[in-house]
């Protein structure tokens, strides 16, 4: 996805176009992985460009527009991610620490979309899941 479709996404659900909202939707698309608030807040074209709240609530409406999809435990070790329609990406969480990763392996709920779709006539159908578990480093 396109900076361009992104902020085209963000306008026909009704949010306005601020200088903030263009760099956090920059910043989630070069990340291509999920990120906290505090690492949005830290990263390069946001630091300099708005406060952790107006991060936050932009967040909050991303996530109430279905724009952005908010991962993990709790609110303490939130993740917000992108959501990109015909792309999705299944997760491992770290029930000790938090710590999120993709899933690296081939997805296999792709045929019981295929079979889900035919049966219930849903088009654009997507999945995300997410795995729970104890890290590497917490175990
Ligand atoms: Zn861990
Ligand atoms: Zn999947």
């Amino acid at each position: 996805m396109t900076l361009g479709s992104a902020i085209d996404r963000c306008r026909a659900a009704g949010l306005r176009r601020t200088k903030a909202l263009e760099e956090l939707l920059a910043t989630l698309l070069d990340a291509a992985r999920p990120m906290t608030l505090a690492e949005l807040a830290a990263s390069p074209r946001l630091v300099t460009q708005c406060d952790k709240a107006t991060i936050y609530r932009l967040l909050h409406r991303l996530t109430d527009k279905g724009l952005v999809r908010r991962l993990g435990l709790h609110e303490r070790a939130a993740y917000f991610a992108l959501v990109v329609p015909g792309q999705h990406r299944d997760y491992l969480i770290c029930t000790e620490c938090g710590s999120i990763a993709p899933v690296d392996a081939p997805c296999p709920v792709h045929d019981l979309e295929d079979e889900i779709r035919a049966k219930s006539g849903f088009q654009n159908l997507y999945h995300e899941l997410e795995f729970f578990g104890t890290c590497p480093d917490c175990s």
